[in-house]
């Protein structure tokens, strides 16, 4: 143990942070953490946990409407009462970020709910102006939603405001085409809303197989959800009704109550005093670190989004969990980055896990591909004309799956069990060699011909 005050300073309470710092004090560690906002993160506050609500909340619009074929008596339209969702939601938000207090106070970990900067390679300074000094300093707080420079953007709103919004608008433009674009998308189009995602490219989820988010793309437009491609927005306009109006290039302009912009998130590395330090930060405004997370300077850590190099929860989670290990555990160990499976919420939800076809075939040359286009028995019932896709592509010469993708119903529930048999390396073979659990949607997973 150090002379510091504390033996870790972990500033920012997400998913990363408190992960390293519950696992740092179980491991014998002092340790204090600074939150300037609320604690559990974009996760929890402001991301993964809200918007899953809100999917689950949005999904009724069409088990309302199927429920009928299934003999149920359901009115012919259903009214929706946003406010006691977005209540319920935001009430639920609350009880986990107690939940995490209690951790963080259960493993006596000292919080400081104010802003922190870094003063020195071993200092920490508050906003209250006192100073703390810990042998080694973690920086874990995020990214936020990136906004665009043009004029008017003052009048958009970001995923953080769509939470709270009062109503839910009648038309709303989505700025992006990746996966918050998608996923509120499919939320604000089954609460009623007009959706247009509005793209500066030509596709959606640039990073999954084609395939699958070909067929996202028809369901979406099928739904009604209207898409702008090659449209980037040059300026929006705020007329005295309030009506938003983006002018994008190569487009007529287009009308809507909300706009929100869903174009990336950048990492919150500014005014931390980490370049003063020698910390380097890159060109996108990632803390530069090793496999150890740890930064250009010896004693400054880095994880989760702020270091940008897999912005999604549970890697944040493990590059927290290895860091506090190593650092304070005796358990050196690093973060895998392999087969990370992924997926996107949308209606359908879409999940995938390994190499993309195209990323595949230019990583080994000749790949097998195997394809399963069906329609899921309940959708049959309710006579709802939307088909699933699962792909696996095999390495021709071994068999073994190097990449998994798909798209229906619990998709991601389904994907998470398989993600084990892909990232242990299993063949076609063995999947193939298992019997199928009939009759799931799961099954086709051992059945592709
Ligand atoms: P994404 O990276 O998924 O998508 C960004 C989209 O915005 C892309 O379509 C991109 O286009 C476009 N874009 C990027 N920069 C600009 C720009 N300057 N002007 C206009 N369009 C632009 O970002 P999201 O904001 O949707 O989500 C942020 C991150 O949060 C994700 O990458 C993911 O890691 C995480 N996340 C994960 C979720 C999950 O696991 N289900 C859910 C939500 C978020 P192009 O394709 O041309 O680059």
């Amino acid at each position: 143990m150090s002379d510091h005050d504390f033996d870790l300073f972990v500033i920012g309470g997400g998913s990363g942070g408190v992960r390293a710092a519950r696992i740092a004090a179980a491991h014998g560690a002092r340790v204090a953490m600074a939150e300037e906002f609320r604690v559990g993160g974009t996760c929890v506050i402001r991301g993964c946990v809200p918007k899953k609500l809100l999917v689950y909340g949005a999904h009724f619009a069409e088990d309302l409407k199927d429920a009928k074929r299934f003999g149920w008596q359901v009115p012919d339209s259903c009214a929706f009462d946003w406010k006691v969702l977005r209540d319920h939601v935001l009430a639920d938000v609350d009880r986990l970020e107690g939940l995490y207090q209690n951790t963080l106070d259960s493993h006596g970990v000292t919080s400081f709910h104010q802003r922190a900067t870094v003063a020195g390679a071993n200092e920490v300074e508050l906003a209250d102006g006192t100073r703390h000094s810990a042998g080694i300093i973690l920086i874990a707080t995020g990214a936020r939603p990136a906004v665009p420079t043009c004029p008017g953007a003052e009048f958009g709103i970001t995923s953080n405001e769509a939470f709270h919004l009062d109503s839910v608008p009648k038309r709303i433009a989505i700025a992006g085409g990746g996966y918050i674009a998608n996923e509120f998308a499919g939320i604000f189009n089954e609460f009623g809303a007009h959706v247009t995602i509005v793209n500066r490219g030509a596709d959606i989820l640039r990073h999954y197989d084609d395939s699958v988010r070909d067929r996202l793309l028809q369901i979406s437009i099928k739904k009604g959800i209207d898409f702008r491609f090659n449209a980037p927005l040059e300026r929006l306009e705020k007329r005295d009704d309030g009506t938003l109006v983006g002018h994008l290039t190569g487009h007529e302009p287009l009308e809507a109550d909300v706009v929100l912009f869903a174009i990336g998130r950048r990492p919150n590395s500014e005014g931390l005093g980490l370049e003063a330090l020698g910390v380097e930060i890159d060109a996108e405004g990632a803390i530069k670190v090793d496999a150890d997370s740890r930064s250009t300077v010896p004693s400054i850590f880095a994880v989760g989004d702020v270091t940008n190099r897999v912005q999604l929860t549970p890697v944040a989670i493990r590059e927290g969990h290895a860091f506090a290990d190593t650092q304070f555990g005796g358990n050196p160990r690093h973060v895998d980055y392999d087969c990370i499976p992924s997926a996107v919420f949308s209606h359908p939800p879409i999940a995938a896990v390994g190499l993309t076809e195209a990323l595949a075939k230019e990583r080994y040359g000749t790949v097998k591909v195997y394809t399963s286009d069906f329609k899921p028995m309940k959708n049959v019932l309710a006579n709802r004309d939307e088909r699933s896709l699962y792909k696996m592509i095999c390495d021709d010469t071994t068999g073994k799956v190097i990449g998994l993708h798909m798209i229906g119903p619990d998709a991601p529930e389904i994907l998470q069990a398989a993600a084990v048999a892909v990232k242990a390396g299993l063949t076609k073979q063995q999947f193939d060699d298992t019997i199928a659990l009939h009759p799931t949607m799961a099954e086709e997973l051992v059945l592709f011909k």
